[in-house]
């Protein structure tokens, strides 16, 4: 442990790992939880949240943790419970909440926040004991999830897929191409309850007041925070999103911070009260992180999808292969599918988080994202436009080429017409005439007739040259 960090030190706080993750393709969130069921992961009867057949989260075992890293081995012995939530669009986020009751400088708390997830310890669980480190721990649940969505169901149970994970590192490199996103962006929430401080800082409006450099540190895992300038900090907390004055919530795109204070406002009858009010606004961070988290990946594996897709499109274009306008828009069709899905999302989240939610749209870049899958569905729209004006164009060359033939056939079919004509109103005026006059008046009725047939012959030849 160290004593610099400006005075302030954290007593009481929970550190939350968010690791969202692509599932490969659409499930069945009842499969998906059935295989849970079967795994050690779930305690029997363990809890599940059903928003509705489309999402749903998942209490997953507890862990105690023993850090035998020497740089946390302070820390000793941690709690910890771990959460899924399951998007039906196959989408997830894993969530592991670690409690930590120690006394920490600002310093030991970006060290922890950035390394403890990779730190050696020995991991405890209905499973019995493990040397494992976190992050190992987690993958330990999430490959094998993908495994089963990706390769289907042929290995029969969780453990067995397990199983050939570890033995096997050929299949899990396969299921990194297999996946529509292999990007894993961790995501960090920080939940302070109680502070100390040298200065006399009380409440969390005097903390934000008077250590924003630390703040912005936490915040943004930067260990040399202390040069940071005043306005860069204020700059990096941005807006608090906190209703009550006796707490402080702040959110960046690498990390969310809660802040409690030291003297609790009168509302609160007991400190024991005051601490459960905390527990309950960082739980509500928490949430609202979650579901941004879970949208974040919602909109990259669909950005990566389109993006995929559309370069492979142009591609076959270029070379000259066809590309049907129906395969594109069945792409569109896709991608509205991600759009309407994702704005679905914000309607799961209740009423506190909303505020929350809507700030971390604009904050984490969701909006822009959202932009960019906007204008994919304009893209792919002109894309098929594109390829279906090509389609016509090749139609219609084919179209003329047959006219050519028509043509052919028209001058033939004159020709013969013409001439039995000619022969006929011969036989039938020779008898009446004689064969000068016969011979002169069908001339003069099948001259037009011929000067016809020679016009047919040029322009045949014409369209065909
Ligand atoms: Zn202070």
């Amino acid at each position: 442990m160290e004593s610099g960090g400006g005075g302030i030190r954290f007593e009481d706080l929970d550190l939350i790992y968010m690791i969202p993750f692509d599932l490969g393709g659409p499930v069945k969130i009842e499969d998906i939880v059935e295989w849970l069921f079967s795994s050690k992961l779930v305690k029997k009867g363990g809890r599940l949240r059903r928003y509705e057949d489309r999402l749903a989260m998942l209490k997953l075992i507890d862990l105690n943790m023993t850090i035998t890293d020497p740089r946390f081995s302070y820390l000793r012995e941690l709690g910890c419970n771990l959460y899924l939530i399951l998007h039906a669009a196959g989408i997830a986020v894993v969530t592991v909440w670690i409690h930590l009751s120690a006394d920490l400088s600002t310093d030991d708390v970006i060290k922890i926040e950035e390394n403890l997830y990779n730190a050696s310890c020995i991991i405890k669980g209905p499973f019995g004991e493990i040397e494992e480190r976190l992050d190992n721990f987690i993958d330990g649940i999430i490959r094998p999830l993908q495994f089963v969505v990706v390769f289907g169901r042929e290995y029969g149970s969780f453990d067995k897929v397990a199983d050939a994970l570890t033995k096997d590192h050929i299949i899990a490199s396969k299921i990194e191409e297999k996946l529509r996103s292999s990007d894993s962006h961790i995501y960090r929430v920080v939940c302070i309850i109680n502070h100390r401080c040298q200065d006399g800082c009380m409440t969390a409006e005097d903390v934000v007041k008077g250590h924003l450099k630390e703040m912005a540190g936490i915040l943004t895992l930067y260990g040399n925070w202390r040069h940071y300038r005043m306005d860069t900090a204020k700059e990096i907390l941005g807006e608090n999103l906190s209703r009550d004055a006796s707490y402080a919530i702040f959110m960046t795109t690498d990390a969310s911070l809660f802040i409690g204070s030291t003297v609790f406002d009168e509302r609160p009858e007991s400190i024991r009260d005051a601490k459960i009010e905390y527990l309950k606004a960082g739980a509500t961070l928490v949430a609202a992180m979650e579901f941004l988290q879970l949208s974040r990946m919602f909109l990259e594996v669909y950005i990566s999808v389109y993006q995929r897709k559309s370069e492979e499109f142009w591609r076959r274009w270029e070379r000259g292969e066809s590309v049907r306008p129906s395969e594109v828009m069945e792409m569109r069709k896709e991608l509205m599918y991600g759009l309407e899905e994702y704005n679905n999302i914000s309607f799961y989240a209740e009423h506190p988080y909303i505020g929350i939610i809507e700030y971390g749209k604009e904050r984490l870049g969701l909006s822009n994202k959202v932009n960019v899958l906007i204008s994919g569905l304009q893209e792919l729209s002109d894309m098929a436009r594109t390829f279906y004006e090509e389609e016509a164009l090749r139609n219609q060359e084919n179209l003329s080429k047959m006219q050519v033939e028509f043509s052919k056939i028209q001058v033939v079919l004159a020709f013969f017409f013409g001439i039995f004509g000619a022969f006929q109103a011969m036989e039938y005026l020779e008898p009446k005439l004689g064969p000068l006059y016969a011979a002169i008046l069908t001339s003069a009725i099948f001259l037009p007739c011929l000067i016809y047939i020679f016009y047919l012959f040029i322009k045949g030849r014409k369209s065909s040259s």
